[in-house]
């Protein structure tokens, strides 16, 4: 398998070459060369490996498709040591809960933080150990959060050979659990920064760091963001391992709602589509922040300005421009990757947004590719989570709730609707106990998370003193 530019550029590139770089040199995201084509038989033996051998095996199977630079039994290794029982609570990994008749959640939040971003990440970390112990090399990730990825990413990597986190998030703007969260972290390779701004200010730095070549080089800078393609890899193995627990027969149809933001949860479910899973429709849903709802109802993909970015109760959808969206974007127009860099690299910069609402593949492939969408207000949030509650005695968390609104909207017949939950409630207490007038359960790991000693440094938002920070940690070998 090899990998190419979605802007064109020709040279392609193995898995683990890609696997610890961020954007393609012209600045597109990497996608395969092709989708492998998975048949009936295939889906059937498929099915009988993820009941039989578990999640782990249907994994080490998905990935290898797509993975041909790493020998499979140390795949298998890292897939089996990724996602145990142990790390995300039930066997089934991903276990499928009923709501109304044909109405599904898919349980995606019960790994170390809370939040599906677990399921990709806790994975990267074994690769990027791996690979890097492979070539002899370390690597410095860089990055701002204003929660869950941060978190994510620190569960993953903390204690991995030959990777340090230096992790920014703006000074008390995070909720108070994904704050102690991370901050509770005691590895010694793990680095929170607070800055005294806003998230903004905190993507300032990481860009200005980053662009800066000399440093970059020198420290091994590297990040973890979500257009990282093993991410979406990874996240390709649950639409799966879901369909395979919403049917029984074989060829039946599934539809999937996903609370969405940068568009990587749902790239994923476009992916696993495009090989042969028969999914149905890919039901996009979006908070106030509704960039990509105008687009799938418009054709009009036009990015908001951060002073047009609402700060809503579903934060981690919180966005002004749709990072993975490009890598849809290139299937839609079936291929044509001059295109795709006109779009984004030309029409993107220069106007802030593009219009496909006249041309014929838009269309065309909002039929074929089945996707639909729909957005979610803060009442809407609300009104969701107080009803959840009330009729199935179950709390959902508010990005979930987005969804679960969004998914009442587009359900068919005879076609299982699974809504993708994307975090656990406790994460969000403050919008649950608006809801509900009390607060969510916490799991029993985290009891004691409050009191548990914090470390971080707060900085002003200074790209040099973080520079220093990061020059220190890397010379005194910490
Ligand atoms: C990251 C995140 C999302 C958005 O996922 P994308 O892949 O960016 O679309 C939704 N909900 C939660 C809780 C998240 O952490």
């Amino acid at each position: 398998m090899r990998y190419v530019s979605t802007r064109g550029n020709p040279e392609q590139r193995r898995f683990c070459d890609i696997l610890l770089e961020g954007l393609a040199p012209d600045g597109g995201l990497y996608l395969p060369t092709s989708y492998p084509q998975i048949s009936a038989d295939q889906l059937q033996a498929w099915r009988l490996i993820y009941a039989e051998q578990g999640y782990a095996q249907l994994a080490f199977e998905i990935l290898s498709l797509y993975i041909d630079d790493i020998p499979p039994a140390d795949l298998l290794a890292m897939c089996q040591k990724t996602y145990t029982k142990e790390i995300f609570g039930t066997a089934a990994i991903t276990p499928l809960r009923p709501l109304e008749a044909g109405v599904f959640v898919l349980a995606l939040s019960n790994g170390p933080t809370l939040a599906f971003k677990d399921m990709a990440m806790q994975l990267l970390g074994h690769l990027f150990e791996y690979e890097l112990a492979r070539r002899g090399e370390e690597l410095n990730i860089l990055g701002a959060t204003s929660g869950d990825t941060g978190s994510a990413a620190e569960y993953a990597m903390r204690g991995k050979q030959g990777v340090r986190v230096f992790m920014t998030s703006p000074h008390g703007r995070m909720s108070p659990f994904q704050q102690a969260q991370m901050f509770s972290l005691q590895d010694t390779n793990i680095h929170n920064i607070a800055i005294e701004g806003v998230f903004d200010d905190c993507q300032d730095i990481v860009k200005a760091v980053s662009g800066d070549h000399d440093f970059k080089r020198k420290y091994h800078i590297g990040t973890v963001n979500s257009i990282n393609w093993a991410r979406l890899l990874a996240q390709v193995v649950y639409y799966f391992a879901g369909y395979f627990q919403a049917t029984t027969q074989p060829g039946q149809r599934v539809s999937f709602t996903v609370p969405s933001g940068n568009f990587g949860n749902v790239c994923a479910g476009h992916v696993a589509r495009c090989m042969g899973l028969p999914i149905e429709k890919l039901v996009v849903a979006t908070n106030e922040n509704d960039v990509l709802d105008v687009f799938f109802k418009t054709g009009v993909y036009r990015v908001r300005s951060s002073d047009q970015t609402h700060e809503t109760s579903s934060p981690s959808m919180d966005i002004s421009k749709a990072s993975n969206f490009e890598r849809f974007v290139l299937d839609l127009l079936q291929g044509d990757a001059q295109r795709v860099r006109r779009l984004f690299q030309d029409d993107l910069q220069r106007e802030g947004q593009f219009d496909l609402s006249l041309d014929p593949l838009f269309q065309q492939a909002k039929q074929g590719l089945g996707f639909v969408s729909g957005r979610s207000t803060h009442a809407d949030r609300l009104r969701t989570i107080q009803d959840t509650h009330r009729r199935f005695a179950q709390i959902i968390d508010t990005h979930t709730a987005d969804g679960l609104k969004v998914a009442r909207e587009h359900l068919q017949a005879d076609v299982p609707m699974v809504v993708l939950e994307t975090a656990l409630p406790i994460k969000f207490a403050d919008t649950i106990t608006q809801a509900l007038g009390h607060a969510p359960p916490c799991p029993p790991a985290f009891a004691d998370l409050p009191q548990r000693p914090q470390r971080v440094t707060v900085m002003s938002p200074d790209v040099a003193s973080v520079k220093a920070y990061i020059r220190q940690h890397c010379e005194i070998g910490a």
